[in-house]
């Protein structure tokens, strides 16, 4: 069997982390199994989904990497589909018309409620042998109902949950189209799924409640059943559920605050799934392992210290040209223009290792492009009476040294020789100087990158 898989979203929001692991496990699945993997945008909520959605969804896909075999499919495109579907169901007498108007409903669900049975559909238009039905009334456009099958089960083994099994009895007959013709939600998702021939629903577990329905439309419509893998939710660091309050819930928003895709990936992959122990891998690694059968049912919490921990390591393996364009990026943010120098390689080269951050790496390196504001602290702490003279005499001695990190650390042996004072007496005030803070890589590689023309000038500033 061919593996189709698909992520079907709803443009009326982000692509939230959620979603991105839904997508991220219905692309992996495909990819394992060298199938299919389809994106759907489910746009049928008109009053909902909106074109910035949309392309908040297809951006987040495409900076994660997660791209799709075919799509994006939109479902208001396929409106005269859905449509043919519904006459040819209503031609074969697995659909009807119900002429019910809302206030027989909510006389209907009134009574019920006061008998204390749940509200229903009473199946008054439906049709039965033998029955006889009421006569449409006038001017009344009817909706279109499924006629869900009144006896006996529907199951099924869901790849995550084991066996789900509804009684048909608990369902009642849905509405497909509604009075003006448009179809419904699950109705689309069926007939999309069928037509798509999907073999594997990977999706959240909101939906566990819409299977049995779905099951039993896609049955009337004599379509293969695919298997379906209902996904746990994701709860936040404190087990509530995911909010806005948790931070970054777009999948975009983690771009703004400094990760990198592969980092958000590899968390994603690890949000509900093992493979053993394994905690560090790539999106290749991940598609050969990936499996159904290592999801776990409870809900997975996040875990932003880990998130933060998987961003170092990928800012410490990230290709430098990569570095280079995310850290231009973000310093122009910063209002700081660099260009792809070897300047900027080499302060990047020097940071790196400390970054956790994307935004961190460039803050960090910015007083490499712009004269910093010194932290006040720093300067009463370090750049004292006694440490003028030390720094006026380092000064005239790397004015005249050829320009290489040896020479410069050489410089500041002989000078805190010279002075009889320990290193930490040059090499402070020194880092308070050139980078406006008390902690840096060391501050001869930091002088060597910044070029002696500007670091002079950043110590003669508080010399004269
Ligand atoms: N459009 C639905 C959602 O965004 C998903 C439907 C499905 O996967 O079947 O929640």
């Amino acid at each position: 069997m061919q593996v189709r898989t698909r992520f079907a979203p709803s443009p009326t929001g982000f692509l939230h982390i959620g979603g991105a692991r839904t997508a991220l496990f219905s692309w992996a699945y495909a990819k394992r199994h060298q199938g299919q993997f389809i994106l759907r945008i489910e746009d049928t909520d008109v009053a909902r989904s909106t074109p910035e959605a949309v392309q908040a969804i297809l951006d987040g896909m495409e900076w994660l990497g997660l791209d799709y075999d075919e799509g994006p499919f939109y479902q208001m495109q396929r409106m005269a589909q859905y449509k043919t579907i519904i006459q040819q169901m209503l031609a074969d007498g697995s659909a009807y018309l119900c002429y019910c108007s809302k206030e027989e409903l909510d006389a209907l669900r009134e009574q019920q409620m006061q008998q204390g049975v749940k509200p229903r559909y009473d199946g008054r238009w439906r049709p039965e042998d033998g029955k006889d039905l009421p006569v449409p009334p006038q001017g009344v456009p009817p909706v279109v109902r499924f006629k869900n099958p009144s006896t006996g089960v529907v199951a099924w083994d869901d790849l995550v949950k084991g066996r789900i099994e509804i009684a048909n009895a608990e369902l009642d007959d849905l509405i497909i189209a509604r009075a003006d013709g448009t179809p419904t939600y699950n109705f689309c998702v069926v007939v999309d799924d069928w037509e798509m021939q999907i073999s594997h629903v990977i999706r959240g577990d909101d939906h566990v409640n819409n299977t049995p329905r779905q099951i039993n439309m896609l049955k009337a419509l004599g379509a293969n059943i695919p298997q379906y893998a209902h996904l746990s939710m994701i709860l936040g660091d404190d087990g509530q559920k995911l909010s806005k309050r948790h931070g970054a819930v777009s999948v975009m928003q983690y771009d703004e605050e400094g990760y990198l895709p592969e980092a958000v990936l590899n968390y994603l992959a690890r949000l509900g799934w093992s493979h053993g122990d394994e905690e560090v891998f790539d999106m290749q690694q991940f598609c050969q392992w990936f499996d159904l059968d290592h999801i776990t049912a409870s809900a997975a919490q996040f875990n932003t210290e880990k998130l933060n921990w998987l961003n170092a390591h990928y800012i410490k393996t990230c290709p430098q040209e990569k570095l280079i364009t995310e850290t231009i990026k973000r310093l122009k943010a910063k209002g700081v223009f660099a260009e792809a120098t070897s300047q900027l390689s080499d302060a990047i080269a020097l940071y790196r290792e400390r970054a956790n951050n994307l935004n961190q790496l460039a803050q960090d390196i910015a007083f490499f492009f712009v004269a910093p504001v010194a932290n006040n602290m720093d300067v009463e702490k370090h750049i004292t009476p006694e440490a003028l003279p030390i720094m006026s005499a380092f000064v005239t001695k790397v004015s005249k040294i050829d320009w290489s990190v040896e020479a410069i650390h050489m410089a500041m042996n002989d000078i805190v020789t010279e002075h009889q004072v320990k290193f930490p007496k040059l090499a402070m005030p020194l880092r308070v100087m050139l980078t406006g803070g008390a902690q840096s890589p060391s501050i001869d590689q930091v002088m060597f990158i910044l070029g002696r023309e500007v670091a002079l000038q950043r110590i003669n500033a508080y010399l004269s």
